[in-house]
Parts: structure tokens; C-alpha cells; sequence
């Protein structure tokens, strides 16, 4: 699996990880089969959070598929903005430690902008890290002003990531966002890059493009996608699959070479759109 830097970390992650939002809702023992075997194929970026089944998919899914093998994982978690003041990020940094029957996270991240000062929320960030309960720390669904805003506040080489909404048919954080972490050495994590299961239907004009590019590399259109998502050096992806299969087919997409044409075949295909006011979110 093809790794690269981890934004400020410097650690390599896989360029491809695995998500975990709504498999409360899956198959359980499924779903911790098909995290194990995205963990044997080096998807080793774990995406989880303490919204996520409200606590359900850290302790019930997560903390199932990682144990006995917490080393090979890069396992990241979130705080809810309603939680993130100061003495409420520290406690639920526990408490997700407590669910994910481990002592440290890899990142934690602040879900979204939330109504608590962010400097409280940056300042238990470093505590967290002095103590050694998380390696990083980094943010989501932040957009150019709320990242300058935890810049000033944590000062450069702090922010490890930005994990945002990032799909074919949704490529707004490229007018801006994407610029800005590159710039200052912070990874961009695109999350629901499936659409969240919308995925482009095969008769659609970009479906189109997707399934002749898989065919003449003999995959599916889902590997083409996630391949095209991971082309720049500061993108990772972590999609979600609660089927082993799935999670076998996301793993191969590493491997998968597009061409220059191809690339720019996808980009005329899905264009990327005036940049909207606000980031979207899903
Ligand atoms: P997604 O990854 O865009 O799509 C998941 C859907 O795609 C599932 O129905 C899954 O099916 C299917 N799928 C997976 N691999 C496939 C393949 N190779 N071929 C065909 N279908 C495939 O959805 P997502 O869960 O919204 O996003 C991924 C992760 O990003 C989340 O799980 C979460 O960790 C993170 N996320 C973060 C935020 C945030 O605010 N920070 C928001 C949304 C998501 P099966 O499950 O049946 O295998």
C-alpha cells in the first residue's frame, strides 16, 4: 500500500485508510472482518469518532477490528463541537480511549467548528499530547478563515490534517482549502468519497468516462474514483466499506496507475464548479 507523509507528522500513512461512520448499522461481525482485512492489505488509517453510533463504533466495531494489533494502526478519533471545551475535550478524549480499549490516538480531531473558543480546544490538544494520549492532533470540515484562525492560535507545523468532504461530484475544497494545507504542510483527508454511496450512475455523462477508464484497466469504477481522489501528495482518502469485498477492492485501488489523459478525461468530467460561499459539508 502506497504511504505517504501524514501532514506536520511526518509519519507515512496509507494514502488509503478506512472510515467507520453509520456501521453501527451494519453487520457487526461483517463489518470488524472487513476492517481486518483492509488492516492485512494496509489500510491501516482508521477513521472513527465518539459520534459515530453515539460511542457504538469505537467500542463495539473499532476496538474489536484493531486489538491485538494496535501497532500496525494509525486510529483516529473526533471530538464533538459541543464537547470541545477544555475540560470537556480532555474528557472525551478519555472516554474514546476508554471505548477503543487502547492508550493513545495516532490524530484527534475536532469534528467541526463548534460555539466553544477554539484556542480552548487547541489547548487541550496539547495537553493531550504532552501527556502522550494523542500523538496529533488535527480538524475537519474547516475552511480557509477557521484554518487561519487555528493557525494563529497553535502557530505553525500543529495542524496535522483537515479531514473534509471530497468526492468526484464534490470538489469544492480545491478552489481553496486544499491550496491552504499545502501551503502550510497540513494533510487533507477526504472523507465520504463515494458520495456517501451516491456514487455517479453508469449512464450519467461522468458514469460514463469512470466505467470505460475501469474497463481498460480491468476495475471498477469505485478504484478509478479513489485513485483520481488520491492523486496529489497531501491527499488521503478513507472510505467506508462494511463488506470484506469492498474493503479488498478499495486496498487494490493503491496500485492502480491512471494515465495523464485519463486524469484530465476525469477532471473535464466532473467538474470542479464556481467555489461555493461556505465549504459543504455531507
Ligand atoms: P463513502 O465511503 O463515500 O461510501 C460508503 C458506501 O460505499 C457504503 O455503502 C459502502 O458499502 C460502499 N462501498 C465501499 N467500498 C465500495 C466499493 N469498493 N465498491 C462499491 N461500493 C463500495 O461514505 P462515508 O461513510 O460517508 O465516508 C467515509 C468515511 O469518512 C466515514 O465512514 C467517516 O469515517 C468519514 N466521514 C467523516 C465526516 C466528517 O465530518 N469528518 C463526515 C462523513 C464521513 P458497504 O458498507 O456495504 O461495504
Amino acid at each position: 500500500m502506497e504511504q505517504r507523509p501524514f501532514g506536520s507528522t511526518r509519519v507515512s500513512v496509507p494514502v488509503l485508510g478506512q472510515g467507520t461512520w453509520q456501521m453501527e448499522e451494519d453487520d457487526r461481525a461483517g463489518a470488524i472482518r472487513a476492517l481486518r482485512a483492509g488492516l492485512d492489505l494496509g489500510m491501516t488509517h482508521v477513521d472513527t469518532a465518539e459520534l459515530y453510533g453515539h460511542g457504538k463504533v469505537e467500542a463495539s466495531i473499532v476496538s474489536e477490528a484493531i486489538a491485538g494489533r494496535r501497532g500496525d494502526v494509525f486510529l483516529v478519533s473526533k471530538v464533538m463541537p459541543s464537547n470541545a471545551s477544555y475540560a470537556g475535550t480532555l474528557a472525551a478524549c478519555e472516554r474514546s480511549l476508554k471505548r477503543l480499549r487502547t492508550d493513545h490516538l495516532d490524530c484527534y480531531l475536532l469534528h467541526w467548528p463548534g460555539s466553544h473558543p477554539l484556542e480552548e480546544t487547541v489547548r487541550a490538544f496539547e495537553k493531550l499530547v504532552a501527556d502522550g494520549k494523542i500523538r496529533a492532533w488535527g480538524v475537519s470540515n474547516f475552511g480557509v478563515e477557521d484554518l487561519e484562525e487555528a493557525l494563529a492560535l497553535a502557530g505553525p507545523g500543529r495542524i496535522a490534517c483537515n479531514q473534509v468532504l471530497y468526492h468526484l461530484e464534490e470538489r469544492a475544497i480545491e478552489h481553496a482549502v486544499l491550496p491552504w494545507c499545502e501551503a502550510h504542510g497540513v494533510a487533507v483527508v477526504g472523507y465520504s468519497p463515494f458520495g456517501n454511496g451516491r456514487f455517479p450512475r453508469p449512464d450519467s455523462r461522468g458514469g460514463k468516462v469512470l466505467g470505460a477508464i475501469a474497463r481498460a484497466h480491468g476495475v471498477t469504477p469505485y478504484q478509478v474514483a479513489l485513485r483520481f481522489l488520491v492523486r496529489g501528495p497531501s491527499l488521503f482518502a478513507i472510505p467506508k466499506a462494511s463488506r470484506e469485498a469492498h474493503a479488498r477492492d478499495n486496498a487494490a485501488a493503491a496500485s492502480l496507475t491512471l494515465t495523464a489523459d485519463e486524469l484530465a478525461h476525469l477532471d473535464a468530467a466532473f467538474p470542479l464548479g464556481p467555489e461555493p460561499a461556505s465549504l459543504p459539508v455531507i
